[in-house]
């Protein structure tokens, strides 16, 4: 069977081909949108929810919609993906600042609550670079000491690579749940179990699961967690990020960025700061309503039709173009860069080749959009909601007319 008419088939029984419709369409041609996971595509209902808040909560009610919404809202917003996308039970997960602050913050708040005889932070050289960034500026600030590993770069974290070195001296286990090159799926459950073993704390990035794949951080007994919403989550550029942080832990961390937004009475405009019970103590300062008015659209749409199905559809999106590289493109030097086992892999493909770089700019100018990541990283993320079979088909099929006609 050709790729066009095995993509149409795929399209014909996929239980998730309606939800495309959803969204707003391309006022330009567009062959194909293959990165999703690095920024969503805007739901109709969005753009029907923020004409609606310019015009009533904000035109309207004024300053009143802070009593009547907007002070709630990151706790709203939160617990609406915590019970959708994270396995999280409500009043444990706030919509907050971009993923770097949120990192600092709950990194930051782990570092101190372990306290100098748990000095160590584990982290790898594989994960993205502002979660090292954050890492080590936290280390200089706190006297704190990183213990990095280094996974092979086409896989990702192990729980033997975690369990090999911590220990009575780690504090804190830093780690991405799916790596943002390779979309290798970390063992998060198992990982979780070694750092408490050792009486460790975890922090997990979510960045690339949030919305794709299914996360279970209460039955996994997850410490902290973060991660953002402007990748599958559909929330727009620079939608802030969502902070986890387990009931059984808020009362005893602080947060180094103690704002008026996270005190106890926020109206009182007391001398002093005395953090608030609860998500509320990890707010800082006003919090972005107008940015994080995009997210609930994606997040009831994900709750409508299940983590379940969205990973189904994520999966066989995936499979898709393993299949076809390997059938079509392998002759041409391209590889599968990601684990070809689905229980190993979050929701994209990366493909290697020598020219990438090149390769994806001529991809761009054919409406083709996928994204290069160094050194020779060609990056597929077909948003399983937003895309068909048929889009990654032409997709592939652009990327393979370019490598038969290169010199
Ligand atoms: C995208 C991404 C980020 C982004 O951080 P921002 O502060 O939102 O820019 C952080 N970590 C990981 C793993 C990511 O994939």
């Amino acid at each position: 069977m050709d790729l066009l008419a095995d993509a149409a088939e795929r399209d014909r029984t996929d239980p998730l081909a309606h939800t495309r419709d959803l969204f707003v369409p391309s006022a330009t041609p567009l062959v194909a949108y293959l990165d999703g996971n690095s920024l969503g595509r805007p739901l109709k209902a969005t753009r029907e929810r923020l004409t609606a808040l310019v015009d009533g909560a904000w035109g309207t009610r004024l300053i009143r919609s802070w009593d009547e919404q907007w002070m709630d809202l990151p706790f709203v917003v939160g617990d609406a993906l915590g019970a959708a996308c994270l396995g999280a039970a409500p009043g444990q997960t706030a919509i907050g600042d971009s993923t770097t602050v949120l990192l600092y913050k709950l990194l930051r708040s782990a570092v101190a609550h372990a306290g100098p005889s748990r000095p160590e932070i584990v982290l790898d050289s594989e994960n993205f670079p502002t979660d090292r960034y954050v890492a080590e500026g936290i280390a200089v600030e706190t006297g704190a000491k990183l213990v990095w590993l280094h996974p092979d770069p086409s896989r990702g974290v192990t729980v033997d690579d975690v369990a090999a070195v911590v220990g009575p001296h780690t504090g804190v286990v830093l780690l991405s749940h799916v790596a943002y090159k390779s979309g290798y799926l970390s063992d998060l459950p198992s990982i979780t179990r070694v750092a408490h073993n050792a009486g460790a704390l975890v922090l997990w990035d979510l960045c690339h699961s949030a919305g794709s794949v299914p996360v279970t951080l209460d039955a996994a007994g997850v410490d902290l967690a973060v991660g953002c919403s402007y990748k599958y989550l559909n929330g727009g550029p620079g939608a802030p990020a969502f902070c986890y942080v387990a009931s059984r832990l808020q009362p005893v961390l602080s947060q180094p960025i103690q704002g008026w937004m996270g005190n106890s009475d926020v109206f009182a405009m007391g001398p002093s700061y005395a953090p608030a019970a609860g998500m509320r103590r990890f707010i800082s300062g006003t919090p972005p309503v107008l940015a994080m008015t995009g997210i609930q659209d994606t997040i009831a749409l994900i709750d409508s039709v299940g983590i379940e199905a969205v990973r189904e559809k994520s999966t066989g999106l995936c499979e898709f173009v393993i299949a076809y590289v390997d059938s079509s493109l392998a002759e041409y030097g391209v590889q599968v860069a990601s684990p070809r086992d689905s229980a190993q892999r979050g929701g994209h493909v990366t493909l290697s080749h020598p020219d990438a770089r090149s390769l994806v700019a001529a991809l761009w100018e054919r409406d083709v959009i996928p994204d290069f990541r160094e050194p020779d990283g060609i990056r597929i993320g077909a948003a399983p909601l937003s895309t068909s079979y048929a889009e990654v088909a032409q997709g592939l099929l652009s990327l393979e007319s370019l490598l038969r006609s290169a010199p």
